[in-house]
């Protein structure tokens, strides 16, 4: 691995900080758990996808830029440098698309990828259940097939963005003899459909984002199934691997709160205790050190590797660190570090809660980290169950 860029690579950087800084909305959009705030992270995304930049290392055909991987890492720390909003389409850009890019036919490419790079169609993740969480293979929500249709009856919970998405990609029991992971379909439902009901769940900070579905009597052209009938673990198990490892949590992010954070405990200077000061270094070189270990896949994916449980470790360590450095942001700020954004007094302070509490998700969704461990312990390190 070469961690010097090319010229090509420094050029790439270039076009991408320039075409960011000129069309970065300059006011903060609103939250994306907002119907407003939704349909202003449609219209940047819909921006970000005439600029071409939507979704750089998928094929031109499909909206993309066909950059590699490592052009991708580039994108997002400049992304991330100029403060540039949430992916509304993260679901479907980052897990759906490469899925879709994996398993889908060529139909389904043609037909899903270009309106998901432009956020035309946002997607919600309809995995979960009520008592199918940690538990996946516990799956009940049931399709069956008739004629060229699937009929799906059940629930789902847990979609985050689900409220205002238009499609939901989950994983149906499509044999009900089976059991377990067996006789699962992976199918993309429109979420219009006929006997669907979208119910908003309100989150801990007040935003009604996340949703549970209903389904009843759901009728589903076929053709929506994605990979083979009855093998849909094999396919969200892929998409899995992208949520934990590598697509939805790029370095960048967690590079920049890392600066962020720095800049704080500078700015209070002496009122930081040296222990916290500390711990905010070791902060910031966690975050350097993800982003070689980052580099270190992305050289292996293209020289042709795979990423398998070794997500997992990616997903602990990303969501700690999150957490760590919320956490230690608030304890440098005392007590304004509870201000709400909107309060007067809150400065450029409010966005620590805020990222504080989302933060507090990170070891709970992707798979929580109790799971993940089980996964290193079994696949990784070979412990008996
Ligand atoms: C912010 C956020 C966004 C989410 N978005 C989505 C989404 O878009 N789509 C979607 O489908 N789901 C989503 N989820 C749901 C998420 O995937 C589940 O919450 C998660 O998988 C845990 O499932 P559960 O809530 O049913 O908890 P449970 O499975 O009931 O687990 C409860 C606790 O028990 C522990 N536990 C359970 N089994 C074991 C075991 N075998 N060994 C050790 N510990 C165990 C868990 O780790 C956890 O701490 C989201 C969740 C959050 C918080």
């Amino acid at each position: 691995m070469d961690l010097d860029y090319t010229q090509d690579q420094r050029a790439f950087r270039a076009d991408a900080r320039k075409w960011l800084e000129a069309n970065v909305p300059s006011e903060p959009l609103k939250s994306f758990d907002t119907a407003e705030g939704a349909k202003q992270h449609r219209e940047w995304e819909a921006q970000l996808n005439a600029g071409g930049w939507a979704m750089v290392p998928w094929p031109v055909e499909y909206g993309g830029r066909g950059a590699n991987l490592l052009e991708w890492l580039i994108f997002e720390e400049e992304y991330y440098r100029v403060g540039a909003p949430k992916r509304i389409n993260q679901n479907g850009i980052f897990l759906l698309g490469p899925t879709i890019m994996e398993y889908g036919t060529p139909e389904q490419k043609a037909r899903f990828l270009p309106p998901m790079a432009a956020s035309e169609e946002v997607w919600a993740q309809g995995w979960s259940e009520p008592n199918a969480g940690s538990d996946m293979a516990n799956i009940q929500a049931a399709a069956s097939r008739d004629g060229d249709h699937f009929v799906l009856n059940g629930q789902k919970t847990w979609a985050s963005r689900g409220a205002f998405a238009d499609w939901l990609f989950g994983m149906f029991r499509t044999d009900p003899e089976s059991e377990r992971h067996r006789g699962l379909t992976f199918i993309l439902v429109p979420l219009d459909l006929p006997g669907i009901t979208v119910r908003p769940i309100e989150q801990l900070d007040g935003l009604p984002g996340f949703a549970e579905v209903f389904f009843d009597d759901v009728r589903v052209p076929a053709e929506h199934q994605l990979g083979e009938e009855g093998k849909g673990w094999n396919v969200a198990m892929a998409t899995a691997g992208f949520e934990r490892g590598l697509m939805l949590r790029s370095p960048a992010r967690f590079q920049a709160t890392a600066k962020r954070l720095v800049e704080l405990a500078r700015l209070h200077g002496d009122a930081v205790e040296r222990s916290v000061r500390d711990e905010v270094t070791r902060c910031w070189i966690a975050a350097e050190a993800y982003t070689l270990e980052t580099h270190r896949t992305v050289s292996r994916l293209l020289a042709a590797g795979k990423i398998g449980a070794e997500a997992s470790l990616n997903k602990i360590f990303w969501s700690e660190l999150d957490l760590r450095m919320h956490e230690l942001a608030l304890e440098i700020l005392g007590d304004r570090g509870e201000l709400l954004p909107e309060a007067p007094a809150a400065g450029d302070v409010g966005g620590w809660l805020d990222g504080y509490l989302f933060a507090l998700s990170g070891p709970i969704y992707a798979g929580t980290n109790e799971i993940q461990r089980n996964i290193i312990a079994e696949r990784i390190l070979g412990l008996p169950r």
